[in-house]
């Protein structure tokens, strides 16, 4: 596979951006590049060098995804949109790569593996569970379901350190489990899929690593930053108490990492991961 067959939509966000480093040769876009929700555009593309679509466009604003134009929005661009490049994949002989979430999952059973049933508890996880059902008609397709996605963007990791640069000792959620995903285990382990033409189908993808709590992994970041500041443990309802339009989150998001173990991937331990990103942010 040569990096000029392949084509990342949502180029510009956290896992795109690192897709867009390993294959710095691909064709590549954004919203203002090619809006998937265009129906019009994304058909009138030119596919014919095209193998392989990695598809890390989506509407990821969880609570956003509870008003009613995010509702709207989270619809269109993760479970219609998904569908006019389901169709473009089949036509076009493309192998198609997608994202999915945790939130696809009421998050009761521990852990989550592929086989279980959607129960999403969100307007966001629903949206990507239809995503999900809709990419699975394509004969070759890959989606990858993961967790707490950490990158070049907005995430849980900067934000900590932020808080602890200004001073601040943060209450974080202690009743929400689950490991972190960095970008760069994600993107190798869809190089991984592809290059070693694993099955089709869907596979679970996060760090390995002992699953922990929001609160646990904040400690963490500073451990690893050699900050002295503290975590103050709430619940997530607490955390939530009195706001509005916050979406429901699953409390148990590990996934079962047999699946894609037994194609011979091994993800590497979240704190390993977690320990070279925090020296990276902080040099
Ligand atoms: P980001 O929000 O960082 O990136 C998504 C990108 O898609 C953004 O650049 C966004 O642009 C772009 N985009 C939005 N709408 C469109 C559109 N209509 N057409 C083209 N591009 C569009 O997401 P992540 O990289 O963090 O997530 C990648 C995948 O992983 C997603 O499928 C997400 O659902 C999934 N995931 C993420 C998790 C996380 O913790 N972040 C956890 C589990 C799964 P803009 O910013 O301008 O809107």
């Amino acid at each position: 596979m040569n990096d000029s067959e392949i084509f990342i939509l949502g180029a510009k966000g956290q896992l795109g951006t690192a897709l867009l480093q390993r294959y710095p040769g691909s064709k590549n876009a954004d919203i203002g590049e090619l809006d998937i929700t265009d129906q019009k555009s994304v058909e009138a593309f030119d596919w014919s060098s095209v193998k392989v679509i990695l598809n890390a466009a989506a509407y990821t604003n969880v609570d956003g995804a509870e008003s009613s134009e995010g509702r709207r929005t989270a619809w269109l661009v993760n479970a219609v949109s998904p569908g006019y490049l389901q169709q473009v994949a089949v036509k076009n002989d493309i192998t198609l790569v997608h994202i999915s979430t945790d939130y696809v999952f009421d998050g009761v059973k521990n852990p989550h593996s592929e086989y279980e049933a959607f129960s999403p508890l969100s307007v966001y996880g629903s949206s990507k569970a239809a995503g999900d059902i809709v990419v699975g008609l394509a004969p070759k397709h890959y989606i990858l379901r993961t967790s707490w996605v950490i990158g070049e963007g907005k995430n849980f990791v900067r934000t900590m350190l932020e808080l602890a640069q200004n001073g601040v000792n943060p209450s974080v959620v202690n009743d929400q489990v689950g490991r972190l995903t960095f970008t760069s285990t994600l993107v190798d382990a869809i190089h991984h899929l592809l290059s070693s033409k694993s099955q089709y189908g869907t596979y679970n993808v996060s760090n390995d690593g002992e699953p922990m709590s929001w609160s646990e992994i904040a400690r963490e970041v500073f451990k690893y930053a050699q900050l002295s500041n503290t975590v103050s443990e709430v619940t997530t309802e607490q955390y939530y108490a009195g706001k509005t339009g916050i979406a429901a989150r699953p409390l148990q998001s590990s996934l079962d990492l047999a699946k894609i173990k037994a194609t011979g991937f091994t993800p590497r331990n979240w704190q390993e991961d977690l320990a070279t990103y925090v020296k990276k942010e902080l040099a």
